[in-house]
């Protein structure tokens, strides 16, 4: 480790506080602080690489430093890097909010900004809310949501949150959210249909019973992500849509995680042909440059929200950096290189290698189960392959494999025991075998060694 590594080291546990970390095990750690990176490369202090086998958290699309976006943002550098959209207009989120309409399900035609996935959700709920004030049906003001789903981290986001360990310590401070049980396939005790049955029977028992008092039901379509990749059975989402559609309630689709092809389709709704009434993006959305969120609504949400000043019936929410000019600058070129490069039409055979792996993955000790969704993937590790008995949390396997990947240049972060993958979509066929062919190897070779040792 080289001199200025460990001055950065230092200087990072003197004064940084990072997200979901024990802080504890952080200052006793040895982290990798990285310094530059080179297409599907991130790369350290001491200027040793690693794949980006997580696309920097979900988010980064075509790889680092991709010459057509940093061309694109230092050109708007050159003109405006940010102007305010509250009483004004600013040329590149006009453009975006033309392409992001053209590129989504019909319908949606209406385009919100904000600058994270959290608040992409933020205002789909409050939008979701007010539509039924302004519309007459005030008493409809609850949400359902799944168990273990995940929408972002501010407080109305953790209130249709559904992961225990996130979110339990908060819920004083929450509203009253409907939870429905997660149809995940490998802990249920039946086939898939049956599986899906079981939620879906709970949705609808809510809306039978308390429909009037429903303005959403918000769902991570196909697969929820931070839950550890759970891959709901095959038309879950369009039985959803239906029992929304039966009940007069609203959908939230919250494509954060999935959006901008990582389930092989450019959004995950398309899978099913659903368009859903707010559907809410980030992550992917400036191709993993910069902050942005947007949260898209049918025209007639929108036109609900029209009126009078004094009837009060505008959406009184925004922030100070609503459509920067920067990250919609970044957004729009991207979206320019998905066409370019054929990036959606070059899916197919990365799925296809990718389960190939899986497949062999599966195979191994200790790998209870592995699923995908497109390039969402996740490899869960367990104490019993029979019973499917899980490791003890103390014993951080998942953190173990994943820095054991570490050393073969493979950057990769597990959800507990799960060992996600989520290379970013534009990775090439050959990076893409290499990436998975270390993962299939730590795990042969040192899985064993490290469960061995706890
Ligand atoms: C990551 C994520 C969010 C939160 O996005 P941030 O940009 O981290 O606030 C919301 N919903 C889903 C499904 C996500 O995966």
């Amino acid at each position: 480790m080289n001199e200025r590594t460990k001055k950065l080291i230092e200087l990072d546990k003197k004064h940084l506080w990072h997200p979901f970390t024990q802080m504890a095990d952080w200052l006793k750690s040895e982290p990798v602080i990285i310094d530059s990176a080179e297409g599907f490369y991130l790369i350290d202090t001491d200027g040793k690489s690693y794949i980006d086998g997580v696309s920097s958290l979900w988010c980064n699309v075509h790889g680092h430093k991709v010459k057509e976006i940093d061309d694109a943002i230092k050109a708007q550098i050159d003109k405006v890097s940010h102007s305010t959209l509250l009483g004004l207009g600013q040329t590149k989120s006009i453009e975006l909010s033309e392409k992001l309409v053209q590129i989504t399900p019909p319908e949606l035609t209406k385009v919100f900004y904000s600058d994270s996935g959290a608040t992409a959700v933020e205002i789909a709920l409050k939008i979701a809310y007010q539509y039924f004030r302004n519309t007459g049906q005030k008493q409809r003001t609850k949400f359902i949501a799944l168990q273990s789903s995940y929408h972002g981290d501010t407080i109305g986001s953790v209130s249709v949150g559904g992961m225990k360990t996130f979110h339990s310590i908060f819920r004083p401070l929450l509203f009253e959210t409907f939870f429905v049980p997660v149809p995940h396939p490998y802990r249920f005790d039946g086939n898939e249909k049956d599986c899906a049955q079981f939620s879906l029977d709970k949705i609808d028992e809510i809306l039978k019973t308390d429909s009037d008092q429903i303005a959403a039901v918000i769902i991570e379509p196909l697969v929820q992500g931070a839950a550890g990749i759970i891959v709901h059975p095959k038309g879950f989402l369009s039985d959803v849509r239906q029992l929304t559609e039966k009940y007069g309630t609203l959908l939230i689709a919250d494509e954060v995680a999935t959006g901008f092809g990582k389930t092989g389709k450019m959004f995950a709704c398309e899978h099913e042909n659903v368009t859903a009434d707010i559907m809410c993006l980030a992550k992917g959305i400036t191709a993993g440059y910069l902050p942005l969120a947007a949260t898209l609504t049918t025209g007639k949400i929108f036109d609900a929200f029209l009126g009078e000043t004094t009837e009060h019936k505008a959406f009184y929410h925004g922030h100070t950096y609503t459509g920067n000019a920067l990250a919609c600058a970044a957004a729009l070129v991207s979206l320019e290189l998905f066409e370019q490069n054929k990036i959606i039409e070059s899916l197919p055979a990365k799925i296809e290698l990718i389960e190939k792996y899986f497949a062999k993955i599966s195979a191994l000790p200790f790998v209870g189960n592995v699923r995908n969704c497109g390039l969402m993937g996740a490899i869960e590790i367990v104490k019993d392959k029979t019973t499917k008995e899980s490791f003890a949390p103390q014993q951080a396997i998942g953190t173990k494999v994943c820095s054991s990947m570490r050393s073969e240049s493979v950057m990769l972060r597990p959800l507990g025991d799960c060992i996600i993958t989520m290379p970013p979509v534009a990775i090439d066929l050959d990076l893409l075998e290499k990436l998975l062919e270390i993962i299939l190897e730590t795990i042969e070779n040192d899985l064993p060694t490290i469960i061995g040792r706890t």
